[in-house]
């Protein structure tokens, strides 16, 4: 990774080189004349080289450890900005197009498709919008603006919220799915945060299921908490990324699968925003048959308002 021109490996041989090789060799000076003293003089200069060489051998290792930071960094910027260009691509290209075959007014005497177009130009507005408000939502969150406010109530108008957005994201009949809310118990929750949590969450079980598309969202209390589960059909995901997927910027690209464009955001998001109403988020996968996420918020010991 470059870091203004210069590459890290670079860096750290430049540092070695010119700093820690000198600082070894007087090290080695000074803990002679340590050794061997035969004057307070040599004593005092055999101190004062270790105690230099030891300060020196601090500061490089701060600034390798300053520029390995610094490289990750601009990697993280460099792929978000690669992965989100290449998420909102897809959405623009359609509207770029379904809108350029109606100002051709070659559907001018076709009611039927000015209405399908004008529907699916509405729909992928909605993905850009959700795409982008990902990001914005991240930002906001890291830097710590994002303030839930929580009141008691039940979930359901936060499920509803999140499942009628959805539903203007997709086409109809693009996916199966089933809503089934068993509680009204009331959990202290921001009805905005939860719906954009189960929103991230219906996003993801439509971007990674491909064929027949099924998906379940399920509001249960166990009397202690009230569960959503949200459940695809899709490709799952390996084992060995279940504890990683809820890492900033974190994709699954190692199972050969093709996997849909991403920021990487969704899941981090979902589960800052569980934890900031004192739940938990978990997950459960098998590759090839599909993944179940479930957010467990606590029930409320507060009246409703
Ligand atoms: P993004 O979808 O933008 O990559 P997320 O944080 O939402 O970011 O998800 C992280 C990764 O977890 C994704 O790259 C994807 O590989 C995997 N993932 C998330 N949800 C699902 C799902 N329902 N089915 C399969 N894989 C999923």
């Amino acid at each position: 990774m470059a870091v203004r021109g210069l590459s890290l490996t670079g860096a750290i041989v430049a540092v070695s080189v010119g700093v820690l090789l000198p600082v070894v060799l007087s090290t080695s000076v000074g803990i002679i004349a340590i050794a061997t003293e035969k004057s307070t003089k040599e004593l005092v200069m055999g101190v004062l080289i270790v105690s230099f060489t030891c300060a020196a051998i601090g500061g490089a290792v701060v600034s390798v450890v300053l520029l390995g930071r610094k490289a990750r960094l601009a990697r993280l910027q460099s792929d978000l900005l690669a992965n989100v260009s290449h998420e909102l691509r897809t959405p623009l290209a359609a509207i770029r197009m379904y809108a350029q075959t109606l100002e051709s007014g070659l559907l001018a005497s076709d009611p039927e498709h000015t209405r399908q177009s004008l529907a699916t130009i509405v729909r992928e507005s909605e993905r850009l919008e959700a795409t982008i408000e990902r990001v914005l939502n991240w930002r906001a969150l890291a830097r710590d603006r994002a303030v839930v406010e929580l009141q008691p109530g039940s979930l359901r108008g936060a499920v509803t919220d999140a499942v009628e957005r959805f539903g203007r994201m997709v086409a109809p009949g693009e996916v199966g799915l089933v809503v089934e809310i068993g509680t009204d118990a009331p959990v202290d929750h921001d009805r905005e945060a939860i719906a954009r949590v189960l929103l991230n969450l219906l996003v993801n079980a439509h971007k990674y299921t491909y064929e027949d598309k099924q998906v379940g969202v399920t509001v249960q209390d166990d009397g202690r908490s009230v569960a959503i589960a949200v459940r695809d059909n899709g490709i799952g995901i390996p084992r060995s990324e279940l504890d990683r997927i809820f890492l900033p910027f974190h994709r699954v690209e190692a199972d050969g699968a093709s996997r849909a464009a991403g920021a990487g955001l969704g899941l981090a998001i979902v589960r800052h925003l569980v934890r900031a109403h004192g739940g938990e988020v978990e997950v459960e996968s098998r590759p090839g048959e599909g993944s179940t996420f479930t957010v467990r918020l606590p029930l409320s010991e507060r009246e409703p308002a």
